[in-house]
């Protein structure tokens, strides 16, 4: 069976919904202009789908607003109030001046606080952050290989993090080196590990051929959705109840 799907229109803005056996309707506002896709339990009908959004109608303006207004990365100004991802999730930057160390902290209520020493540039804080997003995505790595070593039954030399403009990931087969671009701390955890056990599974198979795929198929079943969402991930998002 297929996936149910088709559009309505909410007070001028078209919805994309897709009907499936789950209990909360989720409503995404998706790059790259703010389109809105729901996924809605198949027990509620249109009508009960356009209700719902259109007590919402606001908070997905403001999404599709804030992403109007949303600079790109290199335009970023690391001042407060900005949007920065961590883990899939949206955070507000919140820039605290103060003397001392500079550090980052996460606030269970959604906010980065980044706290630097007074008269710290656009540069200073940037790095400040980056260096934070590393630190975070390091921690992250032992026990992912440790999970997924035994399972590929491969061994990684190394595993390291960069900057990287065009692609996730990269595997260097003969010195079993990975290589995971550091925007992956910015999405989902599981597409981080989608991407590792991908480079992973290039130790067993250099190039995308029908064996890698049935390897990554039996390895990971799930890897297509997580690669899609690693390609499409909402720039917000909301579960009700109902
Ligand atoms: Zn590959």
């Amino acid at each position: 069976m297929g996936i149910e799907r088709h559009w309505i229109e909410v007070s001028g803005i078209p919805v994309e919904i897709h009907r499936k056996a789950i209990k909360n309707l989720h409503v995404g506002v998706y790059p790259p202009d703010g389109r809105v896709r729901v996924a809605a339990p198949e027990r509620l009908d249109d009508d009960a789908v356009r209700l719902a959004l259109v007590s919402r109608l606001s908070w997905i303006r403001r999404q599709q607003q804030a992403f109007n207004d949303q600079p790109r990365e290199s335009q970023r100004e690391m001042v407060s109030g900005e949007s920065h991802y961590f883990r899939g999730r949206r955070y507000r930057l919140d820039v605290i001046e103060a003397p001392g160390r500079a550090e980052v902290h996460q606030t269970r209520n959604g906010w980065l606080e980044l706290q630097v020493s007074p008269g710290t540039g656009i540069e200073g804080r940037r790095c400040v952050l980056e260096r934070w997003y590393r630190q975070q995505m390091r921690q992250l790595l032992p026990e992912l290989l440790a999970t997924w070593e035994p399972v590929v039954g491969e061994r990684v030399a190394e595993c390291r993090i960069k900057r990287m403009k065009t692609r996730w990931g990269s595997c260097n087969i003969e010195a079993r080196r990975i290589w995971l671009n550091l925007e992956l701390i910015k999405k989902p955890p599981r597409c981080l590990e989608y991407i590792l056990v991908h480079e992973m599974v290039h130790l067993l198979e250099r190039h995308h051929t029908e064996r890698f795929r049935s390897l990554i198929d039996r390895l990971l079943p799930d890897w297509r959705v997580r690669r899609d969402e690693l390609n499409s991930a909402p720039l917000a998002h909301d579960d009700w109840d109902y």
